[in-house]
């Protein structure tokens, strides 16, 4: 693509906006240095995705710590927005912090936190079911909020036996996230919770897989919510990525969206969401989005697509110094 597919929607004079072609997607290491540089003016605040963007596990991506601690060496303000839901935040930053970037839990955005602050802001009183991981459980006690659920869950003698005495009848919420514990029985109960009209459905993210890469496929925490919502009958509400009270909260921090560039490694989460709220959108192709799959959706013009594309987060360092 020639360089002239970038352009400013404002003269220099006022804010200078760096927009890609919507339709179409942009390798950035096809641009000049002066393109890279009117990118990196372009946006004040940066919102990036964790695994597969940063990191995969507990492996750094070469050149992501470089490359965020730049951006906020250039004064923009960052939030690392992550569907994973199994940490608490200040574990967040301490993970990220041992990998070299520049972190705070304040500008960790993590599903478990969300999940306890939105029932925090309804002034939710009950108890929550979670068919989770410790990073939910641990956020909600932080806001006072009470929880059953997590841990492997043995009914005896057996499944069939569950009676509805097993079930609390104090818990007026259920909260579907990572669960590697998750089982029949946990099944059994969160949909019999959800039985009642008035007990809360929430879901920390539907992601279908985590990244990995190789011919072995995790499923990721769509397939328990998919689980639940089957068995209830009901819909959840969904907090993470690409659904909006992520939006809704970033607003609230002063976020402007014109200003703000999204990074992410799959089109159907992160892109999704930075298209949804109108920010700018960067796709790395080093988590679940391949080039393999980056040009399929292009040959098939299948939304979301992003405004830029480069292999690694890391690389656009390496382009500013070629
Ligand atoms: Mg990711």
């Amino acid at each position: 693509m020639p360089n002239n597919a970038i352009t400013t929607r404002h003269s220099k004079n006022y804010n200078r906006t760096f927009k890609m072609f919507k339709s179409s997607v942009y390798n950035l290491q096809e641009a000049s240095k002066d393109q890279i540089q009117d990118f990196l003016n372009s946006f004040d605040t940066v919102l990036s995705d964790c695994d597969g963007v940063l990191w995969i596990d507990n492996n750094a991506i070469q050149g992501s710590a470089d490359a965020m601690n730049y951006f906020r060496k250039l004064g923009k303000k960052i939030f690392y927005v992550t569907n994973n839901s199994t940490k608490i935040r200040s574990d967040f930053a301490a993970k990220a912090q041992q990998m070299g970037f520049i972190a705070s839990q304040e500008e960790i955005l993590s599903t478990a936190y969300l999940a306890a602050h939105y029932l925090k802001g309804i002034g939710f009183t009950k108890k929550v079911y979670v068919l989770g991981s410790n990073g939910i459980a641990e956020e909600l006690k932080a806001v006072g909020i009470r929880h059953i659920g997590v841990g492997p869950d043995l009914v005896k003698p057996d499944f069939k036996s569950m009676q509805p005495s097993d079930l609390d009848p104090e818990v007026g919420a259920v909260i579907v996230g990572f669960d590697e514990h998750v089982s029949y029985p946990k099944f059994m109960k969160a949909a019999s919770y959800l039985a009642s009209e008035e007990c809360l459905f929430i879901a920390t993210n539907t992601d279908e897989r985590f990244p990995r890469g190789g011919s072995i496929v995790v499923p990721g925490t769509g397939t328990l919510v998919r689980a639940v919502e089957t068995c209830s009958e009901r819909k959840a509400l969904v907090l993470g990525k690409p659904h909006d009270y992520v939006r809704k909260f970033l607003e609230s921090c002063g976020l402007d969206p014109a200003r703000t560039l999204m990074i992410g490694d799959r089109c159907n989460t992160d892109i999704e969401f930075g298209v949804r709220c109108g920010f700018q959108t960067l796709l790395v192709l080093s988590g679940v989005t391949s080039n393999k799959d980056l040009e399929r959706l292009r040959n098939e013009k299948k939304p979301p697509l992003p405004d830029v594309v480069l292999p690694k987060l890391g690389d656009i360092l390496s382009l500013l110094q070629s």
